[in-house]
């Protein structure tokens, strides 16, 4: 059988046994970073495979053989071009000054749409129509569905209204309220349930993470979100970084300095739920994100004035806002550390 994310396994058994009568599309909606797209392509394989057990696809007869290729005959992935490609070209954007190639390549990845477009539904139209190749399931997966724009949603409208037999239509999204209304009241929707923190952890564990349960914490709960937090180099910086937060008098300047080349926007969440932790502690003795730095931060939250962290914690949103856009990175961190220092002083 497939591997499964445990928490997959009841509400992919509730669909698979409806296999017979299954609805011609399901919305499958539910938090972010719980797998919701691997829960679609679990189900999606289990209809395609040709000697499921107990409903679930093998992983090894010849459909799933296809499926994991890439090449089933009957069954289609819709994405943005912008999630299309594999890894493989997804390398880091270093800074890396304008060489030539240099300025083709991020031109090219600017040119990559982030919207699911008109053509890409209506190259669909012959894997729609004619029959399916191997007598069984047809299946479509479109994800993230919210990014549908308007003309490819009303194209996609047109199938779901009149949908080809032995056909099932799988969206994904977590921004339910970002799609149409005629496509919502056209889908039955599965709201997958997030894994309770007992089954998340159990998981994370068996990945071997470096502190399941702070990584869990940063990701607001959400597994598979936690597993890049969990990323050694990632918590190395962020311990590093945190331990200049607990330390009132530290040299803020050279601080910026040593983390001037780090990720601005892991930089800013550090601080954002840093800031948030501090507030939640002074005024109900809890911390819900750095959950490893609690002693620490409840030791500062005594003596700060909740006034002068609001006040920072409004700059911090300011600076998430403006990060996008170039400017010089060790500026805006001392910037924000030394108010960061006068803001817990
Ligand atoms: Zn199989």
């Amino acid at each position: 059988m497939i591997d499964l994310l445990p928490w997959h396994r009841a509400p992919l058994d509730e669909i698979l046994l409806r296999r017979a009568s299954l609805p011609h599309a399901l919305l499958i909606h539910g938090k972010q970073g719980i797998g919701k797209i691997e829960f679609a392509r679990a189900i999606a394989q289990s209809l395609l495979c040709e000697s499921a057990e107990h409903g679930v696809a093998c992983g090894t007869c010849n459909a799933c053989g296809w499926y994991r290729e890439g090449n089933h005959p009957d069954f289609r992935e819709l994405v943005p071009e912008n999630l299309s490609d594999d890894e493989s070209d997804a390398g880091d954007t270093t800074d890396g000054a304008g060489t030539k190639d240099g300025t083709q390549e991020s031109a090219k990845e600017k040119k990559k749409s982030k919207e699911i477009k008109i053509d890409q539904v209506r190259e669909l139209a012959q894997f729609m129509t004619l029959s399916t190749h191997r007598d069984g399931f047809r299946v479509l997966v479109i994800f993230p569905a919210e990014t549908m724009n308007l003309s490819a949603a009303n194209a996609l409208l047109k199938t779901l209204e009149e949908p080809p037999p032995r056909t099932v239509i799988l969206l994904v999204t977590d921004q339910m309220a970002r799609l149409l209304a005629t496509i919502r009241s056209r889908c039955q929707r599965i709201l997958l349930a997030s894994p309770t923190t007992d089954e998340s952890l159990k998981w994370l564990n068996g990945q071997g993470i470096l502190k399941p349960e702070a990584a869990l914490a940063m990701a607001g709960g959400a597994p598979l979100d936690a597993i890049a937090f969990a990323d050694r180099t990632y918590q190395t910086e962020r311990q590093t970084f945190l331990g200049a937060l607990t330390d009132a008098n530290a040299d803020y300047v050279a601080a910026a300095q040593t983390f001037e080349k780090s990720d601005l926007v892991n930089i800013i969440t550090w601080l954002q739920t840093w800031v948030a932790d501090l507030v939640l502690a002074r005024l109900a003795g809890e911390v819900s994100h750095h959950v490893d730095h609690k002693s620490e931060i409840s030791r500062l939250a005594a003596r700060v004035e909740l006034p002068k962290l609001f006040r920072y914690e409004a700059s911090l949103r300011q600076a998430r806002r403006s990060i996008s856009h170039p400017l010089n990175a060790r500026l805006l961190l001392e910037q924000l550390l030394i108010s960061y220092q006068q803001a817990i002083k």
